[in-house]
């Protein structure tokens, strides 16, 4: 049983050694340094679970002769919208130390003013007697003055500590939207888009609504990509993307579901309206002719598929995603360019 284990460990180790000397290898040949972007790209393309990334580190090296530090800058950027999990620790720790002072100060004035209280009781109690005036009312001075500096030193530290609360707010405020967004495109992401889902597909229960689902893919992609670079291809991912966010219905919802892959949620809408929608959508861009921007080059015609399915009250997120899949894999068989509403 002992020995097993050595050996799996052996086993393990000879394998990092061989990823250390892999990543080693990369670094070098492309004259990287080995600082931690450049380490974590290499990494991340060698152990092979991003396929994006892969995909866009071979078309770096394939069409710029090799990856150019500038090069793995853009592509992380473009992979990696996440916080990382220090940034998050950080500001919970931030936020938990503050909310604990700003309790601390809440409590001493509590119970600087049960003292004073209490102290003012025993004083008015002499008061009363009559007796030993003039002590007794440079007493109650004494604590009164006392007891508004107490409570302007608090007023203070409150201050302060509302500037601290308002700044993690903003910053949890940013992390939440950089959390939620697509860095190409500026959409919701697909995190942002699964969440959406769940809510919308309750309130469609709740309310016995409609509500339709489209998955919209554009099509010959990787023709297009290895035609016209990659950056180009970027700039048509956004271009389908602001189209499709634009086509105007006030409970659509878009949402950038991966690579070259958009989804719509429509509340309140049947799939036959969703359908015209974005055929219409599909329909604009089907007839121009793409050019870019500054150099005038034409990029030829560019289309898209789509599948929609519509809610129903059993679906969960991935039966009613399934459901479109299988019609936008149909609308691809079918000879792409249209958009095809699941039976
Ligand atoms: P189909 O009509 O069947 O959808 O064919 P396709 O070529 O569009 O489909 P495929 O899935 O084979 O290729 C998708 C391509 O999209 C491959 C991948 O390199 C490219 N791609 C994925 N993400 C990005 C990206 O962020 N930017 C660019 N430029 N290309 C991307
Ligand atoms: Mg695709
Ligand atoms: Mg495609």
């Amino acid at each position: 049983m002992r020995a097993e284990r050595i050996i799996e460990s052996h086993a393990e180790r000879e394998e990092w050694r061989r990823l250390f000397d892999k990543i080693g290898k990369l670094l070098f040949d492309n004259g990287l340094q080995p600082n931690p972007i450049n380490f974590e790209l290499c990494h991340r393309y060698l152990t092979g679970r991003d396929r994006d990334l892969i995909a866009m580190v071979d078309r770096a090296i394939r069409e710029g002769g090799g990856l150019t530090g500038k090069a793995v800058e853009t592509i992380m950027a473009q992979r990696d919208s996440r916080m990382s999990a220090d940034d998050l620790e950080r500001m919970t720790v931030d936020f938990s130390g503050v909310i604990d002072h700003a309790s601390a100060i809440v409590s001493r004035s509590g119970q600087d003013a049960r003292n004073y209280g209490a102290a003012l009781a025993s004083t008015a109690a002499v008061l009363e007697d009559g007796a030993h005036l003039t002590p007794t009312v440079d007493a109650l001075m004494g604590l009164t003055r006392s007891m508004i500096d107490k409570a302007r030193a608090a007023e203070g530290e409150l201050q302060r500590t509302e500037i601290q609360m308002k700044a993690l707010r903003d910053d949890l405020a940013v992390a939440q939207r950089t959390a939620n967004s697509d860095p190409l495109t500026g959409l919701p992401n697909r995190r942002a888009f699964d969440q959406h889902l769940r809510a919308a597909l309750e309130r469609a229960r709740r309310t016995r609504s409609s509500l339709s689902l489209a998955i919209c893919d554009i099509d010959h992609f990787k023709i297009f990509n290895d035609t016209h670079g990659h950056q180009i291809g970027d700039e048509v991912i956004k271009f389908v993307g602001t189209s499709l966010a634009r086509s105007g219905h006030a409970d659509m919802f878009v949402a950038r579901y991966g690579g070259e892959e958009f989804v719509a949620v429509f509340e309140k809408l049947a799939p036959t309206e969703a359908g015209t929608l974005l055929d219409k959508v599909r329909a604009a861009i089907a007839s121009r002719e793409l050019k870019v921007t500054n150099t005038g080059q034409s990029l030829g015609k560019l289309t898209f598929s789509a599948g929609i399915a519509a809610f129903e009250s059993h679906d969960s997120p991935g039966s009613i995603l399934k459901r479109a899949d299988e019609a936008l894999y149909r609308a691809k068989e079918a000879g792409r360019n249209r958009v095809l509403i699941a039976d």
